[in-house]
């Protein structure tokens, strides 16, 4: 089963155990909400995702997505788009194992940093997944 949680441990959560759609997204929302060149996902049904210690903070990211975040020490935790609204998409750095979900693609590549070096052994999109 996938358990994390944020930094501080105020907030513990389960997400299933099918972790699907795993990308490493580059794109600028992401870099700014994170404080990091890019942010690592996962993808589960939202059903899968309880709470079981916590309550994290909801903010409106964009038109169309919200993001959580620990209000304590800031952890970036979740992602949802009215344009998916079965998945909600988890970050991987706050899994208790992360080794175990390996990305399995790059998205939103056009947004960048230049110097982030990007896996040759993975696809990658100019924006989000197609296919
Ligand atoms: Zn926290
Ligand atoms: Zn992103």
């Amino acid at each position: 089963v996938l358990e994390g949680g944020c930094y501080c441990g105020a907030i513990r959560y389960v997400a299933g155990d099918r972790a699907y759609d795993r990308t490493n997204c580059h794109c600028s929302i992401c870099r700014r909400v994170s404080g990091a060149p890019f942010v690592a996902w996962f993808t589960v049904a939202a059903g899968e995702l309880r709470w079981l210690a916590g309550e994290p903070t909801t903010f409106r990211s964009s038109d169309h997505a919200t993001r959580t975040f620990c209000a304590r020490c800031g952890t970036p935790l979740t992602f949802r788009s009215t344009a998916s609204p079965d998945d909600v998409d988890v970050t991987v750095g706050s899994l208790d194992h992360p080794e175990r979900v390996a990305p399995e693609d790059e998205t939103h590549v056009t947004s960048k940093v230049p110097w982030v070096q990007l896996d040759p052994a993975l696809p990658k999109y100019p924006g989000r997944r197609t296919r």
